[in-house]
């Protein structure tokens, strides 16, 4: 029967009505795949998509929708922030199906091959694991498990939309379930994202997960960064310009500048561990800059030195130490009109865009001057 908390109703594969039940969604995925994706490719996600309706057609989330939906917003986040190949965006689509539905894996492997059934399988086998992770103990073995269980690491990932999902919908489960998931999304899910280093899923299970923990400290968390948006952003535009032209007289070209604000479990972490006021937070917004090679990120490095004054002792060069998930990229935090974060990331595939990133904040009126 069901493993996913958030699926009711029958499990069989019923008597294939011409009225499956069509996802809500289904034309975004196809849009999003559209942009990176073959003809042929996205022909096999069709056909996934299709194959998976098909066998949840009988079922219903929690929610009242049809279940689909799941499997089709999983596949959402992995081709829309992560680009992740046409089998794995089948395998989303197809990850309830072996567990929840009489379709069997070899029924995978004929219609859609190898690769894709065994990667429905790691996500069957990893649904199938569940522990008390309120032991700190137990949950650094769920995570050593899933990484030591998962011979293709693209099951975890596949796992941890599947998660992302689940938790962006958790309201629908009874309260005392909710928390169980938050805490073991807090616990496992959370660090294996950023072990990853995935860190868009990170933060969003993060701030899902204190939502429901913590309702209280959530708020006002969420409150104080709500009111002090406007200042944020503006800080945020001026940054980027500044940098922008700064780059572009260093005749650097072809670099991506994005900033997002800082996600509120971060925020709250520092309050609490810190001691901290939200008002001397100040490193409230992340400014990213990619850049096409290692040494384009030291020259941005240099200009975002240029443009503001560095903070003693936060410079990182993951770029020459790597993190062991091989992430790669400079972080450096410096203080300007407003304080800011710098981060180059280049990736260690050299196909790959490199990346950069400082990170800015608001509070521009403890900034100190800014050195030219
Ligand atoms: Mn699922």
């Amino acid at each position: 029967m069901a493993t996913d908390a958030n699926m009711v109703g029958d499990d069989s594969l019923g008597d294939r009505r011409e009225d499956i039940p069509l996802a809500d969604n289904f034309a975004k995925l196809e849009d999003i795949c559209s942009r990176y994706m073959s003809p042929e490719q996205l022909s096999k996600v069709t056909q996934a998509y299709e194959f998976a309706a098909r066998c949840h057609a009988d079922q219903r989330r929690r929610s009242g929708e049809p279940y689909i939906n799941h499997p089709v917003e999983v596949a959402i986040i992995l081709a829309d922030n992560l680009k992740m190949d046409e089998d794995v965006v089948c395998a989303a689509l197809l990850h309830d199906t072996v567990e929840d539905t009489p379709v069997t894996l070899s029924d995978i492997t004929l219609l859609f091959g190898e690769t894709v059934a065994e990667l429905v399988d790691g996500v069957t086998k990893l649904t199938a694991i569940t522990t008390d992770t309120r032991d700190e103990k137990q949950a650094l073995n769920l995570r050593k498990m899933f990484l030591a269980m998962s011979k293709d690491i693209r099951v975890v990932i596949i796992k941890l939309a599947d998660r992302l999902h689940n938790m962006r919908t958790l309201a629908a489960l009874p309260p005392e379930k909710r928390r169980f998931k938050a805490r073991e999304t807090m616990d496992v899910y959370a660090p294996l994202a950023d072990r990853l280093g995935i860190s868009s899923i990170k933060w969003e299970l993060e701030d899902l997960a204190f939502f429901y923990l913590q309702p209280e400290d959530y708020e006002r968390v969420a409150r104080l960064v709500q009111d002090s948006r406007e200042q944020r952003e503006t800080d945020m535009a001026t940054a980027i310009s500044l940098l922008d032209d700064d780059l572009k007289r260093a005749n650097l070209s072809d670099y991506q500048i994005t900033g997002r604000p800082k996600h509120l479990w971060s925020i709250f972490q520092k309050m609490v561990r810190k001691g901290k006021e939200f008002s001397d937070i100040y490193d409230l917004i992340a400014i990213r800059i990619i850049m096409r090679t290692v040494s384009d990120c030291y020259s941005a490095l240099g200009s975002v030195h240029s443009l503001w004054h560095p903070l003693p002792g936060r410079f990182k060069d993951y770029i020459a130490t790597p993190k062991p998930n091989g992430y790669r990229s400079l972080h450096t935090t410096v203080v300007g009109p407003v304080r800011s974060r710098f981060r180059s990331e280049p990736t260690t595939c050299t196909s790959r865009p490199s990346t950069a990133s400082p990170r800015t904040g608001s509070t521009s009126a403890r900034a100190t001057p800014r050195v030219a």
